[in-house]
């Protein structure tokens, strides 16, 4: 270790002895590979399991008809107010990249564990103004995150979100299908030409979003879709 570097390593211990990172669910002192969340509490987030059968699960299930879905994951169920919302919202409005980044990782080792192979990870896209206003987008965060289980690359260039989305609120149901169906476009198709593309979300509700993505991507030829989010609702 050289001088400055040694400098630093202390200035960093210092640091943690004044203002120690504690998790923020049982209050214990975090390690330094540990974000927010300690990797007990971690292990104690409401697991779905998806992984055990990724072919029939509750979200295939909520899809089913709407899209053509090869395999569904989802590591955790989320519900209003409980912990794994609190955390996907740490991520997307406190900016706690590092936390998607660890959730991404726990939603890369289980897609892996279920041996299913896939080529490219497309992440949902946020609209532009969103993503200048954010910063980041959160599925491509949780994305990076997969790779640390699953080597393949990420693709951002060729699902897009078009920029005419109006507030959804006041229209009609028909109308709210419509508008989400022209949520997405593709601007080059060719270099997911026969791929089987994993599409990263951090949560599934409804499933319209997801649905919107999926049957855009499916207008690439021969491609196959599975689709992955740190979290699931109750269904
Ligand atoms: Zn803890």
């Amino acid at each position: 270790m050289n001088f400055t570097a040694g400098i630093r390593r202390a200035s960093e211990g210092i640091f943690d002895l004044l203002y120690p990172q504690i998790c923020s669910t049982c209050g214990t002192h975090l390690f330094k590979d540990e974000v927010e969340i300690c990797k007990l509490c971690l292990k104690r987030l409401p697991r779905t399991n998806f992984e055990k059968r990724p072919t029939d699960n509750v979200v295939s299930a909520l899809l089913w008809g709407r899209c053509k879905v090869e395999s569904s994951y989802s590591v955790y169920y989320y519900r209003k107010g409980e912990r794994v919302q609190q955390l996907l919202h740490s991520l997307k409005y406190k900016s706690n990249q590092a936390l998607g980044v660890v959730l991404g990782s726990e939603l890369g080792k289980a897609i892996k564990s279920s041996e299913e192979s896939f080529d490219v990870m497309v992440p949902v896209p946020l609209h532009p103004l969103k993503q200048q206003k954010r910063g980041f987008n959160q599925s491509e965060v949780i994305a990076n995150g997969i790779q640390k289980a699953l080597d393949i690359p990420i693709n951002t260039n060729t699902l897009q979100r078009s920029v005419h989305t109006s507030t959804q609120t006041k229209k009609g149901r028909f109308d709210r299908w419509k508008n989400v169906e022209s949520i997405f476009h593709l601007a080059n198709k060719e270099s997911l030409k026969g791929k089987h593309i994993l599409v990263v979300d951090d949560v599934i509700t409804t499933g319209s979003t997801m649905e919107a993505c999926i049957n855009t991507l499916a207008e690439i030829e021969n491609v196959k879709i599975s689709l992955a989010t740190i979290a699931c609702a109750y269904l």
